[in-house]
């Protein structure tokens, strides 16, 4: 599975907001992001304004940084949701949101959707009573997910689990079993505000 490798911090500085990607540390005062702001490059003096492709590709770079996914399947994600009639940008997001390694970092297990990845990858995780080991797995209404009963003990999930998370509509999740359900598909305020998928049409579309 192609991933993207090199300094993480310096792409929440690139796209100029954070972007949450190393977990735990993202909310703390280590984050790079509170202590320096500027964008990787030469002094903000050099720059120019940003075009208008500029702007829609800084749009498109940013959600597939939050997701963590390379070019390639992204575009493919924009092929499958252009296919529908309308609403391409709300099916873009809700495919990204509906992949396994996401719920898995939206439930709170992990801190991170690398994170989660990884465990996706080691097995850890099981859909419909399924080992499922591929991040790219897309969860549909009443898909139950959970742990291998040995993955459950693994001190990752164990410190996850004891901070609150706010779990999204669309899912349920007990902390005992350590079970979600998909209730639903997520609906746009389910998922990222601040990304305008309208302008990763439109730069798709050009
Ligand atoms: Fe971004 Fe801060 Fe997390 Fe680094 S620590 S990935 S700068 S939010």
């Amino acid at each position: 599975m192609a991933r993207k490798i090199g300094p993480t911090c310096k792409l929440c500085r690139r796209e100029g907001k954070k972007l949450f990607l190393k977990g735990a540390r993202c909310n703390t005062d280590k984050c790079t992001f509170e202590k320096r702001q500027a964008p990787p490059g030469p002094p903000k003096r050099f720059r120019r304004r940003p075009s208008g492709y500029a702007i829609h590709l800084r749009e498109k770079q940013k959600a597939k940084r939050i997701y963590g996914i390379m070019e390639r399947q992204f575009r493919h994600y924009f092929e499958i949701a252009a296919r529908r009639k309308k609403g391409t940008g709300e099916i873009l997001l809700q495919l990204l949101e509906r992949r396994l390694d996401n719920i898995i970092y939206k439930l709170g297990l992990v801190s991170s959707r690398k994170t989660a990845r990884q465990l996706v990858n080691h097995g850890h995780f099981l859909v419909n009573d399924r080992k499922v080991h591929i991040p790219s797995y897309l969860v549909k209404p009443g898909d139950s997910i959970t742990l291998r009963e040995k993955s459950k003990k693994l001190l990752i999930i164990t410190e996850s689990i004891k901070t609150d998370t706010e779990i999204p509509a669309w899912l349920s999740f007990d902390k005992t079993t350590l079970t979600a359900e998909v209730k639903d598909l997520p609906k746009r305020e389910d998922m990222p505000a601040d990304i305008q998928e309208d302008l990763i049409v439109e730069l798709y579309s050009k």
